[in-house]
């Protein structure tokens, strides 16, 4: 019986090849005059282009986006804002520097135009995060979500494939939870079952061959999938367990989702099936393939599949089992530590899902 709840979140999108050159466009459609353009030191070659484009709009480029949004960082640009007193952000890079425009949009309300570069997704949730002494906060707030996107797939064919694939495994995860989420609805289920589609389908061409601007759309839509339904729904136990790894243990963070998602399927196997479901009519196998097919296309692309080859060690298991068992999230199988625990001892190892 169809019943559910479904919170459409707005923003704007534009989307395909060449569309970068819409940002002035889009800038003043957003009323912005005095315009930081943010990127990580990685990218100011293309945070120039931006300002380029953006001409006399521009008012200044912040050039230092780092993972995890570090009080520090968020500190620093804060000074920059008010000293140059700016009246919106375009953030052009991957999940680090939106992540950045975000802490700004959550101190000071401004605008954010967002130029996605990975397929990390954060561009299209009104979460924001930040790190203090080693400890990241996250919450909710409408006020970070952007309020325009240019996804320019031409900005991705320089994304090396060590770092596509497991961008797009991030993303596919989201869509993975999303299907088993404990606010799921018909929309999102959707968009998380074409977005697996769209990535599956995309990533095993583009590492391959990078340059290949179709496969590239099809990621960057799969990843606009991906953003919206992790906006839009709750996620599980995959995603407290990447939370864990990646906060207490200082593990890759696109790698880490990319290693667990596949036994975290696996985990919740018998207690979704409509998702499994999803997965493999996506994918093209069976429903109870679908943790299988999942290993399979990191394997297929060359990602890691064991915690052990990202820096964890073996000893600090137990530990990690602990945390993510204290206020799990929402989950359709119960969250038992036993479980957990042989979960993660099989994703360290790098096992294939149902082979132990
Ligand atoms: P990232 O933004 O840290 O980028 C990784 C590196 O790749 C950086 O050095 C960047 O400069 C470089 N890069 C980005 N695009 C490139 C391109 N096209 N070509 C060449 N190099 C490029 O990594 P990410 O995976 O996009 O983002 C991870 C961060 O985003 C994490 O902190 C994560 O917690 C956060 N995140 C937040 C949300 C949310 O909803 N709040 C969602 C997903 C991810």
């Amino acid at each position: 019986m169809l019943d559910f709840n479904y919170n459409a979140l707005s923003g704007r999108v534009i989307f395909g090849p060449g569309k970068l050159s819409q940002t002035r466009a889009e800038a003043e459609a957003l009323g912005m005059t005095k315009v930081l353009v943010l990127s990580t030191p990685h990218q100011r070659d293309l945070a120039e282009n931006v300002a380029d484009l953006l001409g006399d709009l521009v008012t200044g480029i912040y050039d230092q986006a780092v993972m995890h949004v570090p009080v520090e960082t968020i500190a620093d640009v804060m000074d920059v804002v008010s000293q140059l007193d700016i009246d919106g952000c375009v953030s052009i890079g991957g999940g680090s520097t939106v992540g950045l425009a975000k802490a700004i949009a959550l101190e000071s309300g401004l605008p954010i135009l967002a130029i996605p570069t990975t397929y990390a997704g954060s561009e299209m949730t009104p979460v924001w995060g930040m790190t203090k002494d080693g400890i990241k906060t996250t919450g909710r707030d409408p006020r970070v979500l952007p309020k325009t996107v240019i996804y320019d797939p031409e900005l991705t064919v320089g994304l090396p494939d060590f770092i596509s694939g497991p961008s797009g495994l991030n993303a596919i995860a989201h869509c993975v939870e999303a299907l088993y989420s404990e606010t799921q609805n018909p929309v999102t289920s959707l968009m998380a079952e074409e977005g697996i589609r769209a990535l599956g389908e995309s990533l095993p061409v583009i590492v391959k061959q990078p340059d290949n601007m179709e496969a590239r759309a099809k990621a960057l839509y799969g990843a606009w999938l991906s953003g919206t339904v992790l906006g839009a729904v709750g996620m599980a136990i995959h995603h407290k367990l990447c939370h864990t790894l990646g906060g207490s243990f200082n593990l890759p963070h696109a790698e880490v989702h990319t290693v667990v998602i596949p036994h975290a399927t696996y985990f919740n196997r018998d207690h979704a099936p409509q998702a499994m479901s999803a997965i493999g009519r996506a994918l093209n196998v069976e429903a109870d393939e679908a943790a299988g097919a999942l290993y399979d296309l990191a394997v297929s692309i060359g990602a890691p599949v064991s915690l052990k080859d990202i820096g964890m060690l073996e000893g600090d298991l137990d530990k990690a089992a602990d945390i993510a068992t204290t206020n799990p999230y929402y989950n359709p199988r119960a969250i038992d530590r036993a479980g957990v625990r042989e979960l993660l001892e099989n994703a360290y190892r790098g096992t294939r899902p149902g082979s132990e």
